[in-house]
């Protein structure tokens, strides 16, 4: 079943991950932090945060610092035509999967795929970030992400939807950080009987999916729902190739202290220098210069940043 409401405790370990040049501290193994002028309340970190301030913390403070005070304002910007493809074909795989779980079979294919139709064009509707060469050709560029969405969910309708058994899908979890002015929050896309399992498009394969701080975050939220870490972490990947293929990764998180040391590590850090801006004493560090990230056509803020390589 579904929990909406789903707020546990995690006891985390006590043991302090000491690395390079962090004062790491394990959440929950010191005092009160200070609050950093931060807004009444107590803030969710939810994944995408996560992953927004790894690219580049400057596009993390545009993006979500209005809710950590260290930014005026939230500034959202248009999705993407590959984000909106990712966003299209989840609708539709959750859909479909919603079916599965509630009345044991899957949905008719050309149900599934209508909604990935329309979820893109609601996307295109309200407003996308194109490249130049995407700009240049409109019509081209809306068929051709629409023909996309619906190969990909034909796919995986086709082809993984008959071999996925949901007992949750879009379950939420919160982990609360005792003694933090944060707490973690996310939603999982799919539990099964003792395993998650994520559905990813991309246009590479990418078997350290399973490894990445998102599917971490989960394991934990999945300990914090059902009181152990999930056997299993899988991740579907739908590829956009010409003739789409799917490959499924999956990795056995195994010695919990080793899988979970990293997602800690990577929130210390986060936190610690959230607190440090908000007080005046450091400055969000931009991305490198050099990195694919730090263009126009990959950052919707590089015409107003000030460290932005000029490509
Ligand atoms: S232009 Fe570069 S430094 Fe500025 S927000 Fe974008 S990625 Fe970060």
């Amino acid at each position: 079943m579904v929990s909406d409401e789903a707020q546990n405790v995690i006891s985390t370990p006590t043991e302090s991950p000491e690395g390079p040049g962090l004062n790491a501290r394990t959440p929950g193994s010191s005092g009160e932090k200070s609050p950093g002028g931060l807004k009444s309340g107590k803030p969710q970190l939810h994944i995408s945060m996560v992953n927004t301030f790894a690219r580049c913390p400057v596009q993390f403070q545009r993006r979500y610092g209005a809710r950590f005070d260290i930014w005026p304002q939230e500034e959202i910007i248009p999705p993407s035509v590959a984000l909106g493809i990712g966003t299209s074909v989840h609708a539709a795989v959750e859909l479909n999967m919603r079916n599965k779980m509630k009345e044991g079979e899957l949905l008719p294919v050309e149900e599934v795929l209508q909604l990935a139709r329309d979820n893109f064009e609601a996307t295109w509707a309200g407003g996308m970030l194109l490249t130049d060469e995407e700009a240049a050709r409109m019509d081209g560029t809306k068929g051709e992400a629409i023909d996309m969405s619906v190969s990909l969910s034909r796919l995986h309708h086709s082809v993984l939807a008959p071999q996925i058994q949901p007992e949750a899908v879009e379950e939420k979890f919160v982990v609360k950080l005792d003694g933090y002015p944060y707490d973690l929050a996310g939603k999982m896309d799919i539990r099964e009987k003792r395993d998650i399992r994520d559905t990813k498009t991309g246009g590479k394969r990418d078997p350290d999916a399973p490894k990445t701080m998102q599917m971490r975050m989960y394991s934990l939220g999945h300990k914090v729902n059902q009181g152990f870490t999930p056997d299993r972490v899988k991740v579907d990947l739908l590829l956009k190739q010409k003739t789409v293929k799917h490959e499924t990764y999956t990795t056995q998180p195994g010695n919990e202290e080793q899988w979970y040391r990293p997602l800690y590590y990577r929130i210390e850090s986060m936190m610690e220098l959230i607190d440090q801006v908000a007080k005046g004493n450091a400055k969000m560090p931009a991305a490198d210069a050099q990195s694919w990230m730090c263009q126009k056509s990959w950052c919707g803020y590089a015409l107003t940043c000030p460290a932005w390589s000029g490509k």
